[in-house]
């Protein structure tokens, strides 16, 4: 508010000093060079120093202030997007790009900084001197002013046609944009890949075609904005060539004095500038109205799944995980069809399967990222869709497949865990994961920065650090999805005591691919097509012949008496 009333005080001494040069020039003209009143000189000269100084003084005023409220503004988006983006379900994400969406926001952001930080300080500034020069014309000739006025209708609905093109080619722009940034980011991400796969020249191919055609959007986008300015001038161009005319002959046969078309035309050229960017603003607009819908389209859409108006927090006992008849698509095919299944609180259940069955699809409803269509699913008796998200998942502790470090150092990434865990703790947590050897080996210990995906760590230590990051929540109930990407014989030996500590004494629901997970598992369910297929213990499945777990443990028995052959053990 207080900037608002600053900057709105500032546009008005700069509006009012504008005017007022041209309105002394009726003075500056009659006064000094007809009346040759050597009195009023001085006053006349001082007075035109004060009112450009005071000018100087509030154009300043104004655009910092009339800033800092943009900048404000986009913060406030920034924050607000960013918010609504991490409150988003994941099947959002799944839709779109995350380098797209990343790059179109970035793209609307900056849009809409531009918008105000440009072209609303210099139009709220404009339009104010503009009403105030026209006071001054029709304080000095009110039927010339009218005259001039006339023209401007037609004016308008030019511009008019002109915005409305430019929305359409606006929005083409920022996506072509989002299109090109997108596709960068992902060949930079995916580099070996890129290199591996020699996908350079396909990939230049795709970008450059994006470019070319950013570009020709971008100077369509040029092409017609700055169609207004052949309008506005030829416009001007004429009114001036008008008011001259008229004001000759006034001069010429009727003896009048010089001053007050003088202060006219003056009013009439210091009214141009603000006229000509006025008449853009629609077209601007047009521009920061794309950028706008842009945003609004992203915090528009729905969070769903907020948690029900008597949702409780969950209490944990037991750890007792149990799914009753869950069907789940995450489209219109169904996924999971009637699958139930009890994981005993303290034990250690694992599913086994071909890949696609399901499994995953399992396990991301424990979190609730999604909700079963069908079904309930309990953790100690209570249905999930009634307790709060938050509580639910501070019971949990999850290590994903794919190893994911954020930006920070490794005790930064582990603290993730558990922002109030100590140094002490979260060096524990490491000890159990078998990361504190490594980690101490590092160039600077804990604070160690890891680079993005963790770039100059093995596949082994990130998967040990997502596991002490696991372990330091200290949450009853454990989810797992074990890497199937082969680990050297080390690694693999350490991760596998890793996950040996951080399945003591909890609730542990793993994904499994190695036969030592389960062949330790209290439970063994194996899931085929979306369907429970068996459910036992290790032991006892094997001996089932012709089961699919049988199956599946004579190949996997195989592939570990191969890959022991090829290291020599
Ligand atoms: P598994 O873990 O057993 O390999 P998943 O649970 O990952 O199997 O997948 C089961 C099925 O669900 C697959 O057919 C897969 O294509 C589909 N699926 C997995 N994730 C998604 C998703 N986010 N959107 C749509 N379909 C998915």
């Amino acid at each position: 508010m207080r900037g608002y009333i600053l900057a709105i005080s500032c546009l008005m001494v700069v509006a009012l000093s504008t005017a007022f040069t041209a309105w002394v020039m009726e003075s500056v003209i009659n006064e000094t060079f007809a009346n040759k009143r050597t009195d009023l000189v001085w006053i006349i000269c001082i007075s035109i120093f004060v009112a450009f100084s005071l000018k100087g003084l509030a154009s300043y005023g104004q655009a910092v202030a009339l800033t800092k409220i943009g900048n404000a503004i986009v913060a406030r988006y920034q924050k607000r997007l960013f918010n609504h983006l991490l409150a988003l379900n994941l099947g959002y994400f799944s839709e779109a790009r995350s380098a797209r969406i990343t790059a179109t926001i970035s793209q609307n952001v900056n849009g809409i900084r531009d918008t105000l930080n440009l072209t609303i300080t210099s139009l709220a500034r404009d339009a104010l001197t503009f009403v105030a020069l026209v006071g001054v014309m029709f304080s000095k000739d009110p039927l010339l002013s009218v005259i001039v006025f006339l023209a401007a209708p037609p004016m308008f609905i030019a511009m008019r046609i002109i915005a409305r093109k430019i929305r359409v080619a606006s929005r083409e722009s920022v996506e072509y944009n989002a299109h090109v940034s997108g596709a960068m980011q992902e060949a930079i991400q995916g580099l070996p890949i890129v290199k591996a796969f020699t996908m350079e020249s396909q990939l230049r191919g795709r970008v450059e075609h994006l470019v070319d055609t950013a570009e020709r959007r971008a100077n369509r986008i040029a092409r017609l904005s700055e169609r207004t300015a052949p309008l506005t001038e030829s416009f001007a161009g004429a009114a001036i060539a008008l008011v001259l005319g008229y004001a000759a002959y006034q001069s010429i046969y009727n003896g009048q004095l010089p001053g007050a078309f003088i202060a006219f035309i003056t009013a009439l050229l210091l009214a141009y500038d603000p006229a000509r960017r006025l008449t853009k603003l629609q077209v601007q607009m047009e521009r920061a109205y794309v950028n706008a819908k842009m945003i609004y389209d992203i915090l528009d859409t729905p969070i769903p799944m907020r948690d029900v108006a008597e949702a409780k927090p969950l209490e944990v006992t037991a750890g007792k995980i149990e799914f009753r008849n869950v069907h789940f698509g995450y489209g219109a095919d169904p996924i999971l069809k009637g699958v139930s299944f009890v994981a005993q609180g303290g034990e250690t259940t694992a599913f086994a399967g071909p890949s696609g069955a399901g499994k995953s699809t399992i396990i991301n409803l424990i979190p609730r990222f999604y909700d079963p269509d069908q079904g309930q699913i309990l953790i100690d008796g209570q249905d999930l869709r009634f307790v709060t998200k938050q509580s639910l998942r501070e019971k949990l502790a999850y290590v994903s497949q794919a190893p994911v470090l954020f930006e920070g150092t490794v005790r930064d990434n582990i603290r993730y865990g558990r922002p109030d865990a100590t140094d002490r703790e979260i060096e524990d947590a490491a000890r159990l994961a078998y990361a504190h050897e490594f980690i101490l080996n590092l160039p600077l210990g804990y604070d160690t920065p890891v680079g993005e995906n963790g770039a100059n760590l093995s596949g082994g230590q990130k998967q040990r650090l997502s596991i002490a990051r696991a372990l330091v929540r200290n949450a009853p109930i454990l989810l797992l999805d074990e890497a199937t990407s082969a680990l050297d014989n080390e690694s693999e030996a350490a991760v596998q005591k890793a996950f040996e500590n951080a399945m003591k004494g909890r609730t542990v629901v793993v994904i499994a691919h190695r036969l030592s997970t389960i062949a330790e598992a209290d439970k063994i369910i194996v899931i085929e097509a979306g369907q429970i297929a068996e459910e036992g213990s290790h032991d006892m499945l094997a001996r089932e012949e012709g089961g699919l777990y049988a199956r599946l443990n004579r190949l996997q028995i195989r592939k570990d008496d191969i890959s022991s052959m090829g290291t020599g053990q």
